[in-house]
């Protein structure tokens, strides 16, 4: 098969793309993501205008985005997939592409102007701008656009992001990335076609620091040892932690949702009636999104120690948010 497969590729001229795909987006290693890889590859011969992308984790979604935009200008052309080694794949996939633009809502106005990075601040203005860059020829075929963090963006920044998708182009292409689809205004979501990244399975069980994490995390929920002082010792959370920590999380919660729950936090998890349980899933959402954006204004702890504060509340009966 392994010999069958590779004399196929040196025919129709196509490497075994799993390698040079991980070289370039760590997050979509492995074959987790192989068929949504292949089926966008096929979509870039008749590029959708708006593609929203949610579920997986806020690493995977970036990469996502950003191999559809290889996809899209790859110099060899649509169909097979982009080579992921020409000068435009390159640039695309270091943030370096002229073509390829993104705006995020958790980006500050002020921070923006000090020091801007390759994801802009996602504000009317800037949405605004956008349009009319999109005026402009592209170099390549089309000009592509993130956006993400938009739920976390000011009102009106959404509402002008509706009236850019809203104007036909035959070379702008659009990229939007959240959590779950549901945190966004159902008219952006209606004009996109979404996909949605496989979830993690949630029998691969973490082991070690997490499990014992998300173990003292169960203990707080019933009143016992200290989660929040625990987290908060110096140094003892970082961004990595975080991200391990929600993905725990969200594990917890699809095995309540698929009615096997096994460790005490999903046995804590499943006395909530389904609408608590959507509820703590857009915590979680929110929550992951906060620990992964680079440029977050808050800290991994303080997002950890909000989730686990608002769990607590949950259970309580203090918090029933709308
Ligand atoms: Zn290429």
């Amino acid at each position: 098969m392994f010999l069958w497969n590779t004399f196929l590729s040196a025919q129709i001229g196509i490497k075994p793309l799993s390698a040079s795909r991980q070289a370039l987006f760590s997050s979509l290693a492995g074959q987790k993501l192989d068929a949504l890889c292949a089926l966008l590859d096929r979509l870039a011969v008749h590029p959708p205008q708006v593609l929203l992308f949610d579920g997986g984790c806020e690493a995977e979604r970036t990469d996502i985005a950003r191999y559809w935009a290889c996809c899209a200008l790859c110099e060899r052309g649509s169909g097979e997939g982009p080579c992921l080694l020409c000068p435009t794949c390159q640039r695309v996939a270091h943030d370096e592409h002229f073509d390829v633009m993104a705006y995020d809502g958790r980006v500050g106005q002020k921070e923006d102007e000090d020091s801007p990075g390759f994801f802009r601040a996602f504000t009317a203005e800037n949405a605004r701008g956008v349009r009319a860059r999109l005026l402009d020829s592209p170099k390549g075929r089309y000009r592509i656009v993130f956006f993400t963090g938009i739920a976390e963006a000011r009102p009106e920044a959404p509402n002008a992001l509706l009236k850019l998708l809203e104007e036909p182009s035959q070379t702008a292409l659009f990229v939007l990335l959240v959590p779950q689809r549901e945190q966004i205004l159902p008219t952006l979501v209606s004009r996109s076609l979404c996909l949605t990244l496989p979830w993690p399975d949630p029998f691969d069980y973490e082991e070690g620091e997490i499990s014992d994490l998300t173990e003292r995390l169960a203990s707080f929920m019933s009143n016992e040892g200290n989660f929040l002082a625990t987290i908060a010792a110096k140094g003892f959370v970082n961004q990595p932690k975080a991200r391990d920590f929600f993905v725990a999380c969200r594990k917890s919660l699809l095995r309540v949702l698929a009615g096997r729950p096994q460790t005490r936090l999903d046995a804590i998890l499943s006395r909530l009636e389904p609408r608590g349980l959507d509820i703590v899933g857009q915590w979680i959402g929110e929550a992951d999104s906060m620990v992964q954006s680079a440029r977050s204004p808050v800290s991994p702890v303080r997002v950890m120690s909000a989730f686990a504060m608002n769990l607590y509340g949950l259970f309580a009966g203090w918090v029933w948010p709308k």
